[in-house]
């Protein structure tokens, strides 16, 4: 007996592996490998959590009527163009699944996020790669990729684990060029990071395009990783689509409880979006200084970059760090293996790495 047979493409699956949180042997650590907020959620959304506690017995609303609507009025957007789901990755995988399947492709950026060569694998879809610039999402690169199996471009923006950003230009032009039966997916889960002039999470793109789909999350600035809460913003028929992919209860009532209170209180946020903004500066400047190349970054996080050369590398680095309490993000499996990626964290954990930084490259030289 065999036993079932999974899809052929299910065999060949990567499953995600998430950040590292703990080490063998330490009580307390420094996590800094999951890009989650330091500040965690506002003390208002956490009392919307435990007062769902009383509702426990009675399944969610299944439209997220209220979420949405909390959602659509701090954005200024029709509710009924919104859609909730189990963190955004659960946006992501519902487009793949109504959009692609075996035998089409999904293009996404070179050192883009690691999900999405995932979720079009997970559909049986060829994930397609196309080379950056720099660390930065290249368009005309995008646009050269996309041939008559095109169904879906995923673009993160600001991307993660490059923490560089693509102008509004720049994605409009993607837009206005990509054929329009292929889905671009905006995947702005760092948007509310962004403080440039010229940044736009895509808003003004899902209104001006009939393919574009924009997804944004609770779990990055909003401090609610754990109770997987994202949204997208569509077009109609997009948002339709993906109503009927999904399952009729994936946000949960604490969630939804918790996402409203949380977007209500923009004054919380504003404070740790001022303390990344902070840090972000410092942390590249200060990185710099040790000697290391740092990509500039417009999210919560930092890619640095080591000159693997006389024992200056990132693996050692991560050990080194692992060792004295630090987690911080190696990514040998993205072709990054001379990269650490550093979640802005509180000011003594964002110290406490500068130091250990200082400490392992002086040992070395
Ligand atoms: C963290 C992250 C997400 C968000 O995932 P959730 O499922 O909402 O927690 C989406 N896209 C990118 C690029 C991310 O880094």
């Amino acid at each position: 007996m065999t036993g079932p047979e999974p899809h052929s493409w299910v065999r060949d699956l990567d499953v995600y592996v998430g950040g590292k949180s703990r080490i063998a042997g330490m009580d307390r650590v420094i996590k800094l490998s999951s890009n989650e907020s330091p500040f965690g959620p506002s003390p208002r959304a956490l009392d919307a959590y435990q007062g769902a506690a009383a509702t426990l017995h009675r399944y969610p609303d299944g439209t997220a009527l209220a979420l949405r609507e909390a959602i659509g009025a701090a954005h200024g957007l029709d509710p009924a163009r919104i859609i909730c789901g189990f963190g955004s990755d659960e946006i992501l995988k519902l487009a793949c699944r109504a959009y692609a399947g075996p035998g089409d492709e999904v293009i996404y950026s070179r050192y883009g996020f690691m999900m999405y060569p995932i979720a079009a694998r997970s559909v049986g879809a060829t994930p397609v790669e196309a080379p950056d610039r720099d660390f930065v999402a290249d368009v005309d690169a995008i646009l050269e990729a996309v041939t008559a199996r095109t169904r879906i471009v995923f673009l993160a923006n600001p991307n993660n684990p490059t923490g560089t950003y693509l102008p509004v230009g720049d994605v409009e032009r993607l837009a206005r060029n990509l054929p329009e039966d292929v889905l671009l997916v905006l995947d702005a889960a760092y948007a509310e990071y962004v403080e440039r002039s010229d940044y736009e999470a895509g808003e003004a793109l899902v209104d001006a395009f009939p393919n574009v789909l924009m997804t944004r999350t609770f779990s990055k600035l909003y401090g609610l990783a754990a109770l997987r809460l994202g949204w997208g913003y569509g077009t109609p028929a997009v948002i339709e689509v993906l109503n009927r992919m999904r399952d009729p209860f994936n946000v949960t009532t604490p969630a939804q409880a918790a996402g409203i209170a949380a977007v209500a209180d923009q004054g919380f946020i504003e404070q740790a979006r001022a303390h990344n903004t902070r840090w972000l500066e410092r942390l590249t400047q200060s990185i710099r200084k040790l000697g290391l190349d740092v990509v500039p970054s417009v999210a919560n996080f930092v890619l640095i970059r080591f000159p693997e050369k006389h024992g200056i590398t990132a693996e050692g680095a991560n050990n080194y760090l692992t060792r004295n309490g630090v987690l911080l993000r190696w990514l040998p499996n993205q072709g990054l293996g001379n990269c650490l990626r550093m979640t802005v964290g509180l000011d003594e954990e964002n110290e406490r790495v500068l130091a250990l930084l200082g400490e392992f490259i002086r040992d070395r030289s």
